[in-house]
């Protein structure tokens, strides 16, 4: 999945960028022509590449004297609005630049992202931590989105399935919202599935787990759900009927010894501002980072563009 961009434009002749091999020596001198590197960005989806006014004229983007360099200028002399080139855009409301976000794009898709390698090399991001947090967030939930989007039947006879669920909160529009999130990982094929739990109760999660995780499989909590205890007849029953075998990863309770992988995940990547942030969040890094291995810059500038269609 190669994706040629041609960043040419009236204003400037660019080279043709190849995404898929983008390196940071590369990323830097499209960044220093900016023409080009908005058209680049023009081209990926990430900025919209046409505005109509509110008066009904066609917008042009000009040269102006702000941090963006351009904005959207009403074509009727009359007129004259303007409007950001953000407008939109995954930029919009943001205080990074459009520059040191793409850059953290960049190092973020190729974990390069912790505090520790950002305060040493890149001083704009390094003064801003705050904002970059939010970022790597915002980063999370592209790919908790992708998994919730498209969840993905694995396990079955004489494999094993880790599962966990947790609370997440998601921003939208200055509300918090938080909803529980069923989590499922197949280390042997790497794959994995991420769904929303209407209801947190023994029914929901049997429910869950009979639809994405096949008869058979050796199903690993990290710990039985809590409210395991207060009855164990659906698991008697899926353990009796399909096949399931259930494992408590903590207690070991259970007939069954597997190898637990999953755990390592939890050490994976702990990065600078996660401590309360719940495995889900690293469990979906983990899978989108498994899944889309061969094309991860292309694919996270994919699914941030249909995030913000402009
Ligand atoms: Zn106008």
């Amino acid at each position: 999945m190669a994706l040629l961009i041609n960043t040419h434009s009236k204003m400037t002749l660019a080279p043709k960028i190849n995404l898929s091999e983008v390196n940071l020596e590369s990323l830097f001198s499209l960044i220093n022509d900016w023409n080009s590197f908005i058209n680049f960005l023009q081209a990926v989806k990430l900025l919209s590449a046409s505005e109509t006014c509110e008066c009904g004229r066609e917008m042009k983007m000009k040269p102006a004297n702000i941090d963006d360099r351009y904005t959207w200028m009403c074509g009727n002399d009359n007129c004259k609005a303007t409007l950001s080139i953000r407008k939109g855009s995954v930029f919009y409301g943001s205080e990074l630049s459009i520059n040191d976000t793409v850059q953290f794009i960049y190092l973020w898709t190729f974990e390069m992202a912790s505090n520790k390698y950002i305060g040493k090399d890149i001083r704009a991001l390094s003064d801003r931590l705050d904002i970059v947090c939010d970022w790597r967030i915002f980063f999370r939930d592209v790919c908790m989105r992708h998994f919730l989007c498209h969840p993905q039947v694995i396990g079955g006879d004489g494999c094993s399935v880790e599962i966990d669920e947790s609370l997440v909160s998601h921003k939208e529009d200055d509300t918090e919202l938080e909803f529980w999130v069923l989590g499922g990982y197949e280390q042997a094929t790497k794959s994995g599935f991420l769904v929303i739990m209407p209801t947190k109760d023994t029914d929901t999660l049997l429910q869950l787990i009979q639809r994405f995780v096949r008869p058979g499989t050796t199903v690993i909590f990290d710990c039985w759900p809590a409210y395991y205890e207060q009855g164990t007849e659906g698991f008697d029953y899926l353990r009796d009927s399909h096949k399931y075998n259930f494992v408590d990863e903590t207690t070991g309770a259970s007939t069954t010894s597997t190898e637990i992988t999953w755990h390592e995940t939890k050490k994976w990547n702990k990065l600078d501002c996660w401590p309360n942030r719940q495995i889900i969040d690293s469990l979906a890094e983990f899978m989108w980072r498994q899944k889309f291995a061969k094309n991860l810059l292309i694919t996270i500038i994919h699914q941030i563009a249909e995030m913000y269609p402009v």
